[in-house]
């Protein structure tokens, strides 16, 4: 521990942000880092409290108050040499997490809590521009071959940690870019791609091997892939988008959040695509969906020059500090407000969306009601909606985003070739050591545990590769 009440001396300090009106007219991000005497002081914070209750928080069990300590002292190659040893990709959930580890931190009991994913971004920004991560030539080869099937955060890290292991590793990816919803889903504003293309490069010169516009199950089997390799790992991720099929569903301007983010994400880089333009210019937008993928979308149609913008979510605006029942060092169920609804959207909770309504098959209005919730049935613990009578309303809509989650992998050729299992959530179920009911198949990402976050997708990606080692020897 760096400075014994370094937590009684110093606030916590966030990073700043250029301000909305010169952010919203460019895609790339607009967080400026932390001097280095400023994230001393942050480290400084860290009370090193005995139980790391922030290292149970974070779901790759980063050890956070060996490099707060680290930073504070000034020693930042250590520091970059033990956040590696436990997490892939810093440089991915620097930028994205939400820092379930700050909630889990001892002083947001009581005040706010050490600034650790600010930190943890620093850290491994310096190790970058101190050249400390470059390839690892001299990798020893163990003659075995694995296959990954899915380029996002769960296959890259378990490509990175077998890779280091010796085996011969090739990731097949059906888009054109490798990354997974690092590269085409999550906006720029979050995760500039060049960092995303930053550690792919090293992860080449490693001797990864990635193979784009390969659809496992279209432009290759299950099967034959099985027959050209030891082991294989499917993490395609959980693509299947949660519809609602309401009257007036088919109208033209209702579409998926991710064909929206996708063809955004493809622009920014100059990349063609062939489906029809998806535009928030000048229109009223409506993003159904309070989650990640709905703020993405408000910050994406912003940036578009939409004419206004609204969120729409079924249930309750959660409140503003923690509840009784929801206790620290739990994850806190708190309103958050995202930087994207920061910028200019309007917001609109407990509201169900019952009908799309237009003219000339063109979406116009959306008609809403409002919802309550009873309270939990004493047997079951589930809350019935009931709508409240004469709460109708109409909105204006010229596009309508869906992002309400989504249902688990797509269930198409890769998954029934060779009858792989479901589990009863519709993920791919598989046994303690990420195997599924085929031998040799693993699983493991948002394929396997359902729509979740890059920290657990790395998480997963790490821990299938332990199994799948285990496997091969
Ligand atoms: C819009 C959006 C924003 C998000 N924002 C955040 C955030 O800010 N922070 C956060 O922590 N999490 C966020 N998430 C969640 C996070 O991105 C995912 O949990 C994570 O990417 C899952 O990683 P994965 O590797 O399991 O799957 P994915 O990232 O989905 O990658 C799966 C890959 O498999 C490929 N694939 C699928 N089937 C095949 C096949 N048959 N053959 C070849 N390739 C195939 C897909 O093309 C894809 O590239 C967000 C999710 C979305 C949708
Ligand atoms: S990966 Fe996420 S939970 Fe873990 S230390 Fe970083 S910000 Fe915190």
């Amino acid at each position: 521990m760096g400075e014994v009440k370094g937590f009684l001396k110093y606030d916590r300090l966030e990073v700043s942000k250029e301000n909305v009106d010169s952010r919203i007219i460019h895609f790339n991000e607009f967080t400026k880092e932390l001097t280095e005497d400023e994230l001393k002081l942050q480290g400084a914070r860290c009370m090193d409290c005995g139980i790391p209750f922030c290292q149970s928080g974070c779901p790759v069990d980063n050890l956070i108050p060996e490099w707060n300590d680290l930073v504070y002292k000034n020693k930042w190659d250590d520091a970059a040499k033990r956040l590696l040893s436990t997490n892939n990709f810093p440089e991915f959930t620097g930028r994205v997490c939400p820092a379930p580890c700050e909630n889990s931190c001892v002083l947001d009991i009581n005040t706010p809590a050490v600034t650790i994913k600010n930190i943890e971004k620093s850290i491994i920004e310096k190790a970058f521009e101190n050249g400390l991560i470059k390839p690892n030539l001299s990798i020893v080869r163990t003659g075995k071959n694995i296959a990954i099937v899915g380029s996002g955060p769960a296959g890259l890290s378990a490509a990175d940690q077998l890779n280091k292991l010796g085996h011969s590793i090739t990731v097949f990816e059906k888009n054109e870019v490798i990354g997974g919803l690092l590269a085409l889903g999550i906006p720029d504003f979050k995760l500039e791609k060049n960092i995303v293309e930053r550690r792919i490069q090293i992860m080449q010169a490693e001797g990864v091997e990635f193979k784009t516009k390969t659809e496992i199950g279209v432009d290759k089997t299950l099967s034959e892939l099985k027959d050209e390799y030891d082991a294989i790992i499917l993490c395609g991720g959980a693509e299947q988008p949660r519809d609602l099929p309401i009257i007036g569903r088919a109208l033209k301007g209702v579409h998926y959040a991710m064909d929206f983010l996708k063809q955004q994400n493809r622009r920014n880089e100059n990349r063609d695509f062939s489906e029809e333009v998806i535009s928030a210019r000048d229109k009223n937008v409506v993003v159904i969906g309070g989650g990640d993928t709905g703020s993405d979308c408000i910050g994406t149609s912003i940036r578009q020059g939409a004419k206004s913008v609204l969120n729409l979510e079924l249930l309750p605006q959660l409140p503003k500090v923690r509840s009784a029942v929801n206790p620290w060092p739990e994850w806190a169920f708190v309103d958050r407000v995202s930087t994207s609804h920061e910028e200019g959207c309007k917001r609109e909770f407990s509201v169900l969306s019952k009908e799309f309504m237009g003219s000339k098959n063109i979406i116009q209005k959306i008609k809403i009601v409002r919802v309550e919730f009873e309270n939990p049935d004493p047997k079951t613990g589930r809350r019935n909606m009931v709508e409240i009578p004469d709460s109708e309303f109409e909105v204006e809509a010229d596009l309508v985003l869906l992002a309400m989650g989504f249902t688990g992998p797509v269930k198409n050729n890769l998954i029934h070739e060779m009858d792989i299992k479901l589990n009863d959530r519709n993920n791919i179920a598989t046994d303690n050591n990420f195997m599924t009911n085929i031998d040799g198949i693993f699983a493991a990402g948002d394929m396997r545990r359902g729509q979740s976050l890059v920290v657990w997708a790395i998480n997963e990606g790490r821990a299938v590769a332990a199994s799948v080692d285990d496997y091969l020897k």
